[in-house]
């Protein structure tokens, strides 16, 4: 008679017999949707199948949670792998790892993989889902796993990586040797995973193993609806010096509603994907003349840019921001002193030696404005100082990581620094949060919430009392303005406590927008120092703040929001004249010069392409207002508009017409 054991499933208590799976305890407590099962509290979740013991505590994790979707995804990346060595056998296994919102598997195959390959192995993947495989987990010795894997080179590596000579062994060590290995290997056991037909009149029949840590589904059959997405080239363990292999992406859902709402969701963010809709609305391009990562902005882009900037730039003057220029290169000898050099070098491009020395780009702007505030000796009555620059900085970004506009090589920083006193900070860092938010809602965007980086204890710089200070202030400030505040602990530079503002967009998608930064180290570095009230001297408090982060990153995102559809205020070419026939052009230029002494930006079509061709080609350039005329309106002295949406208001008197536009443009509608 074997013992009971007691267990708590799901918070209630539960006697079952010695034994007992993960899955059986489940059902018996009543729980149907669990697809793993988290025990004790442990961070690494179990199969359905593990065997439970005395006093364990069940929380059962259903596969439409993050952490069911990770592992119905990682499930997902066995199948693929499966069916691509069954369609191309001899093909090495790389790693599998579940990503955000989906899954690879990463392989050594003769020849990349074709868009053709992906249907035939997508296909495969279904007849391995319908055969109700079972992922069963076998635990062996590192020598049982060699022998095991010994026609696997990069799972051999992998081993030798965890569990090796000098490993120092576990998942520490494998997760700084392959980013997402630690899936495969780094748990205190090795174990593999077999997937097992269970035919109902004939022993068990293994047809595919892989090394792994788990935890998986219970069956293949498990895996209600999955995508294979594209392939593409990746380095083994993420270094150009070692082989390139071939990375299949994939998705996978809880259900097939659910995959179908996220394909739309990438299709809909593919459509609006900011480096295509620069080519097609001729907004910007990067030459390959110029280099990676660096941008030009033509006609039409260069509008955007400019109302853009001349916007902030208004907003920052009546914000009592003083405007500043620094140089683009400077000796080596000013990031010396920032400390740039020692510790964030490898983010900057190359010296150049010139006149015996080095000169560099800058990365920042940071050590130029505080060499302003040095320039000459500053009294308390000049606080709180505040430096505004348009200032355009390089970073050497490896060119894999390289991305349109929001990952480059070159950009413009709407950067500012604000040297004030510590009694002053408080009201400082309120009134900059809602400078920043206000700001931003004119752009169009309105929904943001907040991240407070706090203190890493084992690395900072300044005293306790300051950090506890800023921290409590920026804490105070965030929960007053009313926005959603997610602790970030421990993720603070440094140098300092950060509040970051992060901004949804039409997508729903998150952007980290704007940063308010405290430092206590650079104004020590820089013996930064004012004339306090009591004629001692005194330090400063030093505040980064870049609210578009860059110019380039906010284009873009701005860009994919709208999906190139920019409220009037900000579009390249605000009005077009159509005109229905050729003998109305030279009225609706009448009408165009009335809206250019507004300030307004107009164009006629006098081209010989018939009415519609014009309309839509207004419409692709996603023209906030078309104003078409022809007999009627010239006789009464009127224009129709067609808006963007398609509607019409026909017979509008000039004057009206004008006047709508220039309000829509004056209040950034
Ligand atoms: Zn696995
Ligand atoms: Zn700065």
């Amino acid at each position: 008679m074997p013992a009971d054991l007691n267990l708590t499933v799901d918070r209630k208590p539960l006697q079952v017999v010695a034994g007992t799976t993960a899955a059986q305890a489940l059902d018996a407590a009543g729980v149907r949707d669990a697809v793993v099962v988290r025990v004790n509290g442990d961070a690494q979740l179990r199969d359905l199948a593990y065997t439970v013991a005395e006093g364990d505590r069940l929380e059962p994790v259903p596969l439409g949670s993050d952490e069911g979707r990770a592992v119905l995804r990682h499930s997902c990346a066995h199948v693929l792998a499966q069916a691509v060595q069954d369609l191309f056998p001899g093909t090495a296994l790389g790693i599998g790892p579940p990503i955000t919102d989906g899954f690879y598997y990463d392989f050594a195959p003769q020849r990349p993989f074709t868009p053709e390959d992906l249907a035939a192995i997508e296909k495969r993947m279904q007849q391995i889902i319908k055969q109700r495989q079972h992922f069963a987990r076998r635990v062996v010795s590192a020598d049982a796993a060699r022998a095991e894997m010994a026609a696997e080179p990069f799972k051999l590596e992998l081993l030798d990586l965890a569990y090796g000579p000098g490993s120092g062994g576990g998942e520490v060590s494998i997760q700084a040797a392959a980013e997402g290995a630690s899936m495969e290997v780094g748990g205190a056991e090795i174990t593999m995973y077999d997937n097992l037909l269970l035919p109902k009149d004939a022993p068990p029949q293994r047809v595919w193993t892989d090394l792994c840590r788990g935890p998986h589904l219970p069956t293949t059959r498990d895996i209600p609806a999955f995508s294979l997405t594209r392939s593409a080239a990746a380095y083994w363990r993420g270094s150009e010096k070692n082989p390139q292999l071939q990375r299949i992406y994939g998705t996978a859902w809880e259900s097939r509603e659910a995959l179908k709402a996220h394909l739309a969701k990438v299709a809909e963010a593919e459509r609006r994907d900011h480096r295509k809709l620069g080519a097609e609305l001729d907004l910007f391009s990067f030459p390959d003349e110029i280099g990676s990562g660096l941008a030009v902005f033509h006609p039409k882009g260069g509008v955007v840019r400019r109302e853009m900037e001349e916007y902030s730039r208004r907003r920052h003057i009546e914000a009592g921001y003083e405007f500043v220029y620094t140089p683009h290169i400077t000796k080596g000898d000013l990031f010396e002193t920032s400390g740039h050099l020692g510790w964030y070098a490898d983010g900057m491009f190359p010296p150049m030696h010139v006149d015996g020395g080095d000169y560099y780009l800058k990365p920042m702007n940071c050590p130029f404005h505080n060499l302003i505030f040095a320039a000459r000796g500053r009294s308390y009555r000049e606080l709180p100082l505040r430096l505004f620059e348009f200032g355009t900085v390089y970073r050497y970004e490896k060119s894999g990581v390289v991305h349109g506009l929001t990952r480059v090589r070159g950009m413009t920083q709407d950067d500012a620094h604000i040297y004030c006193t510590r009694e002053q900070m408080r009201d400082e860092l309120a009134s900059l949060l809602t400078f920043v938010l206000d700001l931003l809602s004119d752009y169009g965007l309105d929904d943001f919430y907040l991240e407070l980086s706090t203190k890493d204890p084992d690395k900072f710089v300044g005293s306790d009392q300051d950090w506890d200070d800023a921290t409590r202030t920026l804490a105070e400030v965030a929960r007053a303005s009313g926005l959603e505040l997610v602790d970030d602990p421990g993720g603070a530079a440094f140098y300092g406590p950060k509040i970051s503002v992060q901004a949804r967009d039409a997508l729903g998608r998150s952007w980290q927008m704007s940063t308010i930064q405290l430092d206590f180290n650079l104004p020590q570095l820089f013996e930064l120092e004012y004339q306090a009230s009591d004629g001692s001297r005194q330090r400063p408090v030093m505040i980064h703040r870049a609210l578009f982060g860059s110019v380039e990153r906010f284009f873009a995102v701005l860009l994919e929001h709208y999906a190139g559809a920019f409220p009037a205020w900000l579009a390249p070419v605000q009005v077009v004249g159509i005109p229905i026939a050729a003998e109305h052009v030279d009225y609706l230029r009448e009408v165009a010069q009335a809206l250019v002494a507004e300030g307004i930006r107009v164009e006629v079509d006098a081209s010989d392409e018939r009415m519609q061709k014009k309309i839509r080609t207004a419409q692709q350039q996603k023209v906030p207002y078309m104003l078409i005329a022809g007999d009627t309106d010239v006789g009464a002295g009127a224009v129709s508009f067609r808006y963007r949406d398609g509607t019409q208001k026909n017979g509008v008197p000039v004057a009206d017409a004008v006047a709508e536009i220039v309000e829509a443009v004056r209040t950034r509608g």
